[in-house]
């Protein structure tokens, strides 16, 4: 049976998320885009009422909630605003790793440490020479004794300027491509661990994006995340796993823009009418409303197939490619809706239409989500398959 009704905790859930949104985010988000303004009270607020590490399971500490809540409250944040949502939602990529393939020890420390106080964690994958292709990192961790030392430089880290700690992703066999990553917890506060830039940029501007060094950092060995070499396909079931959740900020956004839209195009005269009363109007609020519930449908699907302990990997590169596309597009047409006022800082929607620019390019971009989804086309698994734990 399909039932897309949701449950009364869900529904509470998302009133919970949605109205911290409306109180705590909407009413500062467009002065914190303005200046950048780094959101540490929100994140405490956040924390506090438990809207962050949600997936951190009870006996971390954490709420242990299932996927497809986590991608209702991500839409609730995309939809107050994806800048300051993406910084209180950056721990979920961070620690993914952690969930998956740290070991006990490793988990009590540092999922614990999460739970216990409002702290930040960043997911170091990216560098200036690696983006899409990561096989072509160049950071190293070299095996000495009952140490690793970590030295590279890893670039457009979200939070990385305020994270407590970092999972990094280094190469253990240079020679080997993807098949030599490895991935590591590597602590804020050691030695030869610096924060070297804080990018200024189009849209999410009150979200920290940072270049991250290492130089000759040892951390113990036991802070690798899984085994030796598996440091890729820690990261790509780190992506199932956080995809549906950026898909949902995605769809937030979305329509956050489609409420701006059919609003002002009720109130807008032109040519004696309403503008929504112009066809050319109404069609564009219609497919914006139409990609949007699709979007969300796909988000719902690879949020539930992992909560079914099933592989996402096609449903969630569907779902953060549409979702992504649809926001660009959406906010776009939101832009043209409102005319020329549209294109003007004093009007809600130019703002979105920034910050949809990045649902495309982090997290993989569009292309790569159709790399992924032509491979697992032409190529499929099994669809039964367990998702990789
Ligand atoms: C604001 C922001 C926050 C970010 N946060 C993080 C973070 O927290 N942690 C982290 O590790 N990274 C983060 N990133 C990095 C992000 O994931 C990368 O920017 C992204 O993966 C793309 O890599 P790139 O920028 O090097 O682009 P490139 O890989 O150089 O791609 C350039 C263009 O070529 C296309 N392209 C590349 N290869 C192919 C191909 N095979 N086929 C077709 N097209 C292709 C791409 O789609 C893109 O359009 C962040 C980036 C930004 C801007």
């Amino acid at each position: 049976m399909v039932d897309f009704t949701l449950t009364d905790e869900q529904k509470d859930l998302r009133e919970l998320a949605h109205n911290f949104a409306e109180k705590e985010i909407r009413p500062v988000a467009w002065d914190y885009d303005r200046d950048g303004t780094w959101p540490q009270e929100i994140i405490e607020k956040a924390w506090e009422v438990g809207l962050m590490n949600t997936h951190i399971p009870t006996e971390y500490g954490g709420p242990g909630l299932d996927y497809l809540a986590g991608c209702l409250i991500e839409e609730e944040m995309g939809w107050g605003c994806s800048g300051i949502g993406t910084s209180l939602m950056c721990n979920g990529l961070a620690t993914a790793p952690i969930v998956i393939g740290g070991s006990e020890e490793t988990k009590r420390k540092y999922l614990g440490m999460l739970a216990e106080e409002p702290k930040l964690a960043s997911f170091c994958l990216t560098e200036p020479d690696a983006g899409s292709d990561v096989s072509g990192m160049r950071t190293t961790a070299v095996k000495m004794g009952d140490q690793y030392v970590i030295n590279g430089s890893k670039c457009f880290i979200t939070n990385g300027g305020y994270a407590d700690f970092y999972t990094v992703y280094a190469k253990t066999d240079k020679e080997a491509g993807h098949k030599g990553i490895s991935a590591f917890v590597v602590d804020r506060n050691l030695d030869g661990v610096t924060v070297d830039k804080k990018e200024d940029k189009l849209g999410q501007r009150a979200s920290n994006t940072a270049t991250i060094s290492f130089n000759d950092v040892a951390i113990p060995a036991e802070n690798m995340l899984g085994e030796e070499n598996h440091g890729f396909k820690l990261a790509m079931m780190t992506l199932d796993r956080t995809r549906p959740g950026v898909a949902a900020m995605a769809v937030g956004i979305a329509r956050a823009a489609f409420e701006f839209a059919t609003d002002y195009s009720k109130e807008r005269v032109q040519f004696g009418v309403p503008i929504a009363m112009h066809q050319a109007i109404q069609f564009m609020i219609a497919d914006m409303a139409t990609k949007i519930e699709a979007a969300r449908l796909l988000v719902w699907q690879s949020g539930a197939l992992l909560d079914q302990g099933k592989r996402n990997t096609l449903a969630s590169s569907h779902a953060k490619r549409f979702s992504a596309d649809t926001a660009m597009e959406v906010t776009t047409d939101a832009v043209q809706i409102y005319g020329g006022y549209g294109f003007i800082k004093e009007y809600p929607v130019e703002k979105l239409m920034r910050d949809a620019k990045i649902m495309q390019l982090y997290e993989g971009t569009s292309q790569i989500q159709r790399l992924v989804i032509a491979r697992e086309v032409l190529m499929p698994r099994r669809a039964a398959e367990p998702a990789a734990a």
